[in-house]
This record gives structure tokens, C-alpha cells and sequence, in this order.
């Protein structure tokens, strides 16, 4: 047994770990547990009693430098993709906002990125899979065993471990971004600016949700293409290390509103346009190693929802309106655009607005997400799975309605019996 825990530092559990070498053998092996990769999900997704874990299944099978096709195993990570494809001009075809993430988690949380809004998710450039449930390895696709494929793409591990897929790469020809930051006044500018910039590959705001009455939802868009010149140089090891976990008493309502002043107006023009390296401008936080720790030991929690457009300005203002009033400050507070969701059973993503909010940990914490669920679940909005750990089985279900089938899936293939993380257990899996 061993002390284990995700991103956000709870719930710190015991866990007995497996890390087969093979899919061979963990064909041998019995399952009773969760799949995990490089534990980048907040909350109780990847923990269980038994956790199996993707680590030593990291090697690249093939590449089609002609289709971009990458077939690979599912503990091969983000990171070591971008290492060995940038300087071949092959970028992923999308990406979270940290590169330490695998392949199979991105799969089971079929993440999204700055560029959902005209691409998808990462399921949607999976061409096929490979996963294991029990003694029997079985590959699905949109052609065959398709109910898997749609089960397992989004499905948090639930249907079986994941051990290799096939997906496309998109070529590039430069390892720069062609970037404009605009700064919003408010939230109306903010969404209208999205609107009129709908046609760049990738947008992301910053939100300082602190801020209320006039300057409420001020934001600063974050909008880019990739460069057609430049060279194709990888991304460097990060320079600093967060060493132990901050007294968390320095992250305070006082110290978040100081620093979003200070974002904010970090720039004084209302515009800039320039080139950056893809590493700043997709990974931004991956700069500073252990940057969990910042949260104290108690932890932290990402709150993460998505609602649909036609409730936009309405919800998010009532949302932020909610948390200014908490006094809660969250220090990071992302919205993205989403286009239209996939077939996926259980994917995040729909087409609407997403904001996702850092909370520390606090004995105030969860009575107010208590109360912003309520406002979620107004609109007909849901909460992202990979983020969670606490939401409720009717949050869950009402949200995610296709969960009836997401489950039938499980039980056809015999997965139900033996894959399940203290999330699953919770939201009534
Ligand atoms: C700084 C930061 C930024 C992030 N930004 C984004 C973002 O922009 N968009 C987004 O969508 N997500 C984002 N995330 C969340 C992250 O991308 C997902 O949680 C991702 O699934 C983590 O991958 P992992 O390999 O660490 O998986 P883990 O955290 O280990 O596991 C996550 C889920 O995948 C399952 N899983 C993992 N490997 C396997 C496998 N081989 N077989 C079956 N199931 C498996 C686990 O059971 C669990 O349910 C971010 C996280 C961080 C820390």
C-alpha cells in the first residue's frame, strides 16, 4: 500500500499500485480498480484501493509522416510527443493546458483545449484503441465495437485500462504561435470579442472574478495561430520548483485580488500582437514544477463547468456574481468557448461557455459550489468530471444524461464489476 493523491492534493488515500509492463501482463493480473496516468486530474477520478498504473507503457509503435497517423501506448505523455514530433513539424491535434498528461488519461477525459470551438476534443483525431477489461484485450473504433469506443472516450477509466491508441497529428511548420491579447472591460466585451474572433484556431480568457458592478467578467483573450515561419525547437525543462507546500494562509482574498489588479493591468494597451513559443502559450503554468504545492497542504479543488450558449452572459454574470459575493476569490479562472459536443457518452464538453475556477480548500469551500451547482444546473449546464471531487449523484446524473447507456456499455462488456474510483462510487456508477 501506498499514500496517494492527484493534482489537487486531496483526498490523499492508501492504494495498492500496479504498473504492468505490458498489456501481456496485466492480461494476468486481476483487476479491481482505476486506471491512471500522470495523476494531472484534480480530484478522485484516478484513485481507488487498486489503481493500475500506464507508466511503463510508454513506448511509440509507428508514425505515418504522410497521414500524421501516431500509434503509440497509453502511458506515452504529452510532453514526450511534443519532444519528438515538434522538430519533425507535428504538433497535437489538441491539448490541455499542462503537457503532463498521457495519452489514456487524455482519452478517458477526452480533454479539451483552446480550440474546441473549431477542432473538438482529443477523442475526436482517435482513429481506434486498444483496452483491456479483465483477461480479454479488445480493439474499438468508430467501426468496430463502436458502443466501447464511445463508452471509453470521456469514460474516466470505467470501462476497462486503456493500453495504446492510433490518432492524427496536425503539421505545423513552426514552433511559434502568432499571438493577440486583448483586454475586456467586462464580461459583455469579453463574450462579444470571442464572438468576433471566432475564427482564430485558438482563444482563452483570463478572468479576474473578483472584480464586480461595472468592471464584472473584465478579462483579458488570449487569441492565436500557428506561425508559418520560425524554427521547430521543443520546449525546455521547467527552471523553477514550488520545494514544499506554501503556508496557506498567504493565499488569501486580499493577496488573489492583488494579483489580479496587477494581471490585469500588467498591460496597458488595449491590444498587442506578437510571436511566442508554443511552450508559454499553451502551458503556462508547467514552468514551475509542484506548482500544486502554492494551495497549502489542505489542497485545492478545480471547479470546472460548462453551460450552454443561449444562457451565456446570464449564467456566467450570476456565477461570478455569486463567488465576488463568497469573498472566495478563485487565483485562476479560465473561460473557453466550446463548439458542439461528440457522440461520446460521458464527453465535457457541449456548446456553450466553460469557466474553470481554482479554489483552496477551506471548511466555506463546498457549501458555496453547493450553491453554484444550483445556478449550473439553472441553465442546464454540467460540472467536468476530470476536475471533481465532490459532486453529488443528482448533480452528476441530471447533468450527464446519457449515464443509462454509459452504463448498459459497462455491463455488456463486464467492465461495471471491476473498474470504479471513489468518484464512480460517489456519482452513482
Ligand atoms: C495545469 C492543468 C491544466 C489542465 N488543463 C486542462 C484543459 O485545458 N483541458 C482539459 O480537458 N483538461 C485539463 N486538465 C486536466 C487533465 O488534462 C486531465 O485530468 C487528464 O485526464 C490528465 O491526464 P493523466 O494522464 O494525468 O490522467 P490521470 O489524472 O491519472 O487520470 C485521469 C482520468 O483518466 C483515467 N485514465 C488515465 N489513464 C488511463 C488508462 N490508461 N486507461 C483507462 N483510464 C485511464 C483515470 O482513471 C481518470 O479517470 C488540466 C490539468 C492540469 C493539472
Amino acid at each position: 500500500m501506498k499514500k496517494i493523491t492527484s493534482w489537487g492534493k486531496y483526498p490523499l488515500i492508501d492504494a495498492s499500485i500496479i504498473s504492468p509492463a505490458t498489456s501481456q501482463h496485466l492480461l494476468t493480473l486481476q483487476q479491481n480498480g482505476i486506471g491512471r496516468g500522470l495523476g494531472r486530474s484534480y480530484g478522485d477520478s484516478a484513485l481507488s484501493e487498486q489503481i493500475i498504473q500506464s507508466e511503463k507503457l510508454n513506448r511509440f509503435i509507428s508514425f505515418d509522416d504522410k497521414s500524421g497517423l501516431l500509434h503509440c501506448e497509453a502511458g506515452v505523455s504529452l510532453e514526450e510527443i511534443l519532444k519528438t514530433f515538434v522538430p519533425r513539424g507535428w504538433f497535437l491535434p489538441v491539448t490541455p493546458g499542462t503537457k503532463f498528461v498521457t495519452v489514456g488519461g487524455a482519452i478517458a477525459s477526452d480533454v479539451h483545449g483552446k480550440n474546441h470551438h473549431v477542432e473538438g476534443s482529443f477523442s475526436d483525431h482517435v482513429t481506434s484503441l486498444t483496452l483491456i477489461i479483465d483477461d480479454r484485450e479488445i480493439s474499438c473504433s468508430r467501426d468496430e465495437n463502436s458502443d466501447l469506443f464511445y463508452a471509453t472516450c470521456g469514460g474516466m477509466g470505467l470501462t476497462g485500462f486503456i493500453t495504446g491508441a492510433i490518432f492524427k497529428l496536425k503539421p505545423i511548420k513552426s514552433a511559434y504561435i502568432n499571438q493577440k491579447v486583448v483586454k475586456a472591460k467586462n464580461l459583455d466585451t469579453a463574450l462579444n470579442l470571442f464572438e468576433q474572433y471566432k475564427d482564430f484556431t485558438y482563444s482563452v480568457g483570463w478572468i479576474d472574478c473578483l472584480s464586480t458592478g461595472p468592471n464584472l467578467g473584465r478579462s483579458i483573450l488570449m487569441l492565436g495561430e500557428h506561425a508559418e515561419n520560425g524554427t521547430l525547437t521543443t520546449h525546455k525543462e521547467p527552471l523553477l520548483n514550488m520545494p514544499c507546500n506554501m503556508p496557506s494562509f498567504l493565499l488569501n482574498r486580499y493577496t488573489i485580488q492583488a494579483f489580479n489588479v496587477a494581471y490585469y493591468n500588467k498591460q496597458l494597451k488595449d491590444e498587442i500582437n506578437n510571436i511566442v513559443h508554443y511552450d508559454p502559450f499553451f502551458y503556462p503554468l508547467d514552468g514551475i514544477n509542484n506548482w500544486n504545492r502554492m494551495y497549502g497542504s489542505n489542497g485545492f479543488t478545480q471547479y470546472q463547468f460548462v453551460i450552454p450558449q443561449k444562457a451565456g452572459k446570464e449564467g456566467l454574470a450570476e456565477i461570478l456574481e455569486a463567488i465576488a459575493e463568497s469573498k472566495q476569490g478563485s487565483f485562476l479562472a479560465v473561460l473557453k468557448v466550446f463548439g458542439e459536443g461528440n457522440q461520446n457518452l460521458l464527453s465535457f464538453p457541449m456548446e456553450g461557455y466553460t469557466l474553470a475556477l481554482d479554489f483552496k480548500i477551506n471548511d466555506k469551500l463546498f457549501s458555496l459550489l453547493d450553491r453554484l451547482d444550483i445556478i449550473v444546473r439553472k441553465y442546464d449546464g454540467r460540472l467536468y468530471l476530470s476536475k471533481d471531487v465532490r459532486m453529488s449523484e443528482n448533480m452528476f446524473k441530471s447533468g450527464y444524461t446519457r449515464w443509462v447507456e454509459f452504463q448498459a456499455v459497462r455491463k455488456e462488456y463486464g467492465a461495471d464489476e471491476l473498474y470504479h474510483s471513489l468518484q464512480s462510487k460517489r456519482i452513482g456508477l
